[in-house]
């Protein structure tokens, strides 16, 4: 077993050493590892809280209120993360010039926080670390909200009279037409596309392979559950991303070593 996936490692390494326009992919699955849980894994997010949907926030005073009674009780864990070996490992071949992007479903910030620049951080779904008014889209810190929250204003309002919201994507709400206009760009070209952590179940974001793979990329896997791409993967690994990234980015830099000898 291990050796068969030391052998996979292998075949990873050597594709992503080929050079150019290597794109990762990331999912929630990325972050766990970082204390941060997942949406549909067992005891994830969605065994304790039901979304609100876009409309139900926009029409409702009470769905705002459980939105952010939710976002309040998710606030501890978001401040305290760490990137954790995935997210380092995977810096770490961005550092090599041997990663193009990443594009990530991920809301948490830390693919930045482990030292990609923001330029090349694709965010599909936002950042939570950010509130934005629904009205003027003027940009408010999450502390500032938190702050007010705490002072008994359960559900914020910008001065404009727009709401207050986490500056991600809620289901029913429009994607961001410029990053997904740059993740479609960045995948039909890519060369070995990364898919880690992620049940590429969410639509339009799971779609976004689907285009590495159109136009002929080598599709690498590695998420712990089945995901509906798996039988196209030319190397699937289900393993923890913690475990497996820090190998793969070790398998690289002893090629990248040995070439220069
Ligand atoms: P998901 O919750 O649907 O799936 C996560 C996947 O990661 C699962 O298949 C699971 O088996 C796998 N996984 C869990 N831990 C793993 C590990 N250590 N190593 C490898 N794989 C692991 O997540 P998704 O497909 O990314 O989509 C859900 C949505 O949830 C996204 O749109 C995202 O915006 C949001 N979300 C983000 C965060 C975050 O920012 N950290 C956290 C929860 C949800």
């Amino acid at each position: 077993m291990e050796n068969k996936i030391n052998e996979k490692i292998s075949i990873i390494a050597r594709e992503i050493t080929k050079g150019g326009n290597n794109v990762v992919f990331t999912g929630a699955g990325i972050s766990t590892e970082s204390g941060i849980p997942d949406f549909r894994s067992k005891g994830g997010i969605w065994d304790k809280y039901r979304p609100v949907y876009f409309d139900e926030f926009m029409s409702s005073k009470m769905a705002r209120i459980e939105y952010w009674k939710m976002k309040e009780e998710l606030y501890p864990d978001l401040i305290k993360a760490k990137p954790n070996p995935a997210h380092i490992a995977v810096a770490e071949l961005h550092e090599m010039g041997l990663i193009e992007a990443v594009i990530t479903q991920n809301i948490d910030g830390l693919h930045q926080d482990s030292g990609i620049p923001s330029e090349r951080v694709i965010e599909l779904h936002g950042n939570t670390r950010r509130a934005r008014c629904t009205g003027c889209q003027r940009i408010i810190s999450l502390d500032e909200v938190h702050r007010r929250i705490e002072q008994g204003d359960l559900a914020p309002e910008c001065e404009c009279g727009g709401y207050l919201k986490s500056d991600t994507i809620s289901f029913g709400q429009a994607m961001p037409v410029e990053e997904m206009e740059k993740a479609t760009d960045l995948s039909r070209n890519a060369y070995v596309f990364i898919v880690i952590g992620s049940t590429l179940l969410v639509h339009p974001a799971a779609a976004i392979p689907g285009y590495a793979t159109t136009n002929g990329a080598f599709l690498v896997i590695v998420n712990l559950s089945e995901t509906p791409y798996d039988d196209a993967a030319d190397v699937l690994i289900q393993g923890k991303a913690g475990d497996i990234l820090p190998e793969i980015t070790k398998e690289v830099r002893r090629l990248k070593e040995h070439q220069c000898k």
